[in-house]
């Protein structure tokens, strides 16, 4: 079994890969458009995205959500 990823289709037949979360202000919301899926793939791996079973998100969003999850474990032991 392999998890479909999410890819945008541009009109020249293009994909990309959407950032899912778009939380951080320094988001990159969708990476770069290639012919090939792979290649658009191995663009956002080179640019440190994260691959989930929910979708990719960029390298800011995935810092984003490190630090909110460092927030919560601060919150809880006050
Ligand atoms: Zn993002």
């Amino acid at each position: 079994m392999s998890e479909e990823m999410p890819f945008i289709e541009n009109e020249k037949g293009e994909f990309a890969v959407p950032c899912q979360i778009k939380i951080s202000e320094n988001c990159v919301p969708l990476g770069k458009f290639f012919e090939d899926k792979a290649q658009a793939k191995e663009w956002a791996e080179d640019e440190c995205w994260i691959f989930t079973g929910e979708g990719c998100f960029c390298e800011s969003c995935h810092e984003q959500i490190m630090r909110n999850i460092a927030n919560l474990q601060t919150k809880k032991m006050n």
